[in-house]
């Protein structure tokens, strides 16, 4: 019997060693093997390394023959994604097997509908100007690896153009599989049935919606290469696909491609990596590229497709600046006179209107008028927010949620309190307030537990059963509403406060996918932006369209930083109870790479991270600022490999931040 390791979905580094019990079993197969007290799914990594009489190692207990071996390149891009990421290898796995608690025999009675079928493709009929992109994409397919930006403006018909680029590939290659990932929120019932309608067949969708019974079944669906087409949030990513040939990264700029909890990774940049080692083509698509991909395409690394105006007679919503330092705001609203009299005309001709505030509840903050004291989590460096539809004050970092107290904890003096400044409920009032027949609808929370009412809202407003729809992010994304003319911005700044590297190429992002929504058939659209910094870089970017001068004009100041893409960034995150053990622990990294220092690394902090506290966490933070040729992988693991420290403290590395809290 051969010695093999196996890695098994657990926090450790590497594999474990197993005698393969006769089963000639080789590199990539999934197994089943004994662990601890119980079994694992697990996967052959290669051949055992430890050394230890063959006594001391249990047998394999079952090979799942029915699933394809994982490939060479697969493993290999799972032992890089580790490595640059620093996470350990079963970390990585847990996301390659989801499902490797179930042990033994994966059974299903779920059923995944995934029959494609050619002949009942619908695709629209491209433009002259889509047509040359889309043979700019299928000029990719089956030739290797390589990375496209499909650069286009908002409702160019981007989505029309992927469609035509995955229908050309299913077609190519009967077995080949393709992967759509879409930032989480963008996977709503308007996506999914847009493809069913183009494909005649629904995609199998991968995000953390899905119960376990179904997860299993789409896992056995991908993995024996069943599912064609797989239309997922940043997980899917990981799946070992039988046959994937495309990937497809649609609204690439978005930030819910970082994941931050766990194995902490860009699926974007991640995508890319995959695609290299599978040699496959991957497509980038925005209207608003991140600096990153927008500098790569520049550089000529990136093939780039454009589509620079809009499909058919729609054309981009005007955008005005309303100045807040000017116009007219009576006491205690948040809406401006100017801002009003829109909604109420575009209202008056029969269209829809969105108001965007990125906020969720109704007051980010509620203070005593008695005593000035603020309401604060106990376990986070935040405010509670107050929310009044439920009503209670909830963390919105930590969950934690009270009812709205009688009496003030600190004076004593009874409902006697302020909410401070607004969120979207607020928002919601006002309007109610000034134009009482409205039919108003807040869109407000992300959390999962309303994911139906909130498809249920964009159901609504698409079928014009909703006047003015108030929301929080996710109403800047991906939707179609046929009869929205306007949107208004009630605090275009809120984005660029805290001043994080990304802060103006973000607000930019987000404005601009915002506007996006207005206008997008035959009504001419028109944007308000509310702002007390009307001459900000972004708010001009807004207004002159230009946005390539604005991308030069963030390119030249990262470049006078020394900033990402001209550099490279680690966060090292400290975190634990006890802060004495944390600052310690902070300093004495800082200490340990102050011993051998290089030119070419750079240290900062050890430093308080602006969220200091997180469910009753300490937290400090260190930044590595790197040249772009140093191997940051291997300094980092030699650096915090080096330092011990107790193990209640942990400490994490972050590749290539998004977030700076
Ligand atoms: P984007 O993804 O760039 O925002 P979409 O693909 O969503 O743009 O296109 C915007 C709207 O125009 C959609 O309703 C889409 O169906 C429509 N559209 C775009 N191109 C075509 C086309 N060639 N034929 C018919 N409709 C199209
Ligand atoms: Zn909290
Ligand atoms: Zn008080």
């Amino acid at each position: 019997m051969k010695q093999i390791e196996v890695l098994l979905p657990t926090a450790a580094p590497h594999g474990f060693d197993y005698l393969d019990g006769g089963l000639s079993l080789g590199a990539g197969d999934i197994v089943t093997v004994p662990f601890g007290r119980g079994k694992s799914m697990g996967v052959v990594w290669g051949a055992g390394v430890a050394e230890l009489p063959a006594s001391k190692l249990k047998p394999v207990a079952m090979h799942h023959s029915q699933y394809p071996h994982l490939s060479d390149e697969f493993r290999a891009f799972i032992d890089w994604a580790a490595w640059y990421n620093c996470a350990p290898k079963g970390a990585m796995l847990k996301m390659v097997l989801p499902i490797a608690e179930v042990g033994e025999e994966v059974k299903s009675r779920v059923k995944i509908e995934t029959e494609v079928d050619i002949a009942r493709f619908n695709l629209a009929p491209l433009s002259d100007i889509q047509r040359q992109g889309a043979d700019a994409l299928e000029e990719k397919l089956g030739k290797g690896f390589s990375v496209t930006l499909l650069d286009g403006v908002t409702g160019s018909g981007k989505t029309e153009v992927y469609y035509d680029t995955i229908a050309k590939m299913l077609a190519i290659e009967p077995d080949a599989q393709v992967l759509v990932l879409l930032p989480e929120i963008g996977l709503s019932v308007q996506s999914l049935s847009r493809f069913e309608k183009r494909f005649g067949t629904k995609p199998l969708v991968w995000n953390s919606e899905v119960t376990p019974a179904k997860k299993r079944a789409s896992w056995q669906a991908i993995s024996t290469g069943a599912a064609r087409v797989v239309v997922g949030a940043r997980s899917a990513l990981f799946l070992p696909y039988k046959k994937l040939s495309l990937i497809i990264v649609d609204e690439e700029h978005d930030q819910s491609y970082k994941q931050e909890d766990g194995v902490i990774y860009h699926a974007r940049d991640m995508a890319v990596a995959r695609a290299r080692f599978e040699k496959l083509p991957v497509v980038l698509v925005s209207a608003t590229p991140s600096l990153e991909s927008h500098y790569n395409a520049r550089q000529g690394k990136y093939a780039e497709v454009s589509l620079p105006a809009r499909h058919g007679a729609a054309e981009l919503p005007d955008i005005h600046m309303l100045d807040m330092r000017k116009v007219l705001v009576e006491r205690g609203n948040f809406l401006s006179q100017p801002l009003r009299e829109k909604i109420a005309q575009t209202l008056a001709s029969g269209h829809q209107v969105m108001l965007f505030l990125n906020r969720r509840g109704y007051a980010p903050l509620m203070l005593c008028r008695a005593c000035g004291h603020r309401f604060q989590c106990a376990d986070c460096s935040s405010w509670l927010v107050l929310h009044k539809s439920k009503p209670r004050l909830e963390c919105h970092h930590c969950g934690y949620m009270q009812p709205v107290p009688k009496t003030c904890p600190s004076c004593l003096s009874e409902d006697n309190f302020a909410p401070c400044g607004p969120g979207v409920e607020r928002i919601g009032d006002e309007v109610a307030e000034f134009l009482p027949q409205a039919r108003v609808a807040v869109m407000a929370s992300d959390s999962t537990e309303n994911f139906k009412s909130l498809e249920e809202t964009i159901v609504s407003m698409s079928e014009r059963k909703i006047d003015i729809l108030i929301g929080t992010q996710m109403v800047a994304k991906g939707h179609h509403f046929a009869g929205l003319a306007m949107v208004g911005v009630v605090d275009a700044d809120l984005g660029l406060a805290g001043g994080d590297l990304r802060a103006a190429e973000r607000t930019y992002q987000l404005l601009h996918q915002l506007s996006g929504r207005a206008g997008r058939e035959h009504i001419a659209g028109s944007v308000y932006l509310q702002s007390y910094l009307p001459e900000h870089p972004v708010m001009q970017a807004l207004l002159s369209g230009d946005r390539d001068a604005f991308m030069t004009a963030e390119l030249t100041a990262r470049q006078n930083a020394h900033m990402p893409p001209f550099s490279r960034l680690a966060a090292i995150i400290i975190d634990g109870a006890k802060e004495d053990e944390v600052v310690r622990t902070a300093k004495e990294l800082s200490a340990a790479a102050h011993r051998n220092p290089s030119s070419a690394v750079h240290i900062l902090g050890p430093t308080p991270a602006p969220l200091f506290m997180l469910r009753g966490k300490f937290r400090y933070r260190l930044l590595v600022q790197a040249e772009k040729n140093i191997n940051l992988p291997e300094f980092l693991q030699g650096w915090l490999g080096a330092v011990s420290h107790p193990s209640s403290v942990r400490v994490r590395a972050d590749i290539d931040p998004q977030s700076f809290l």
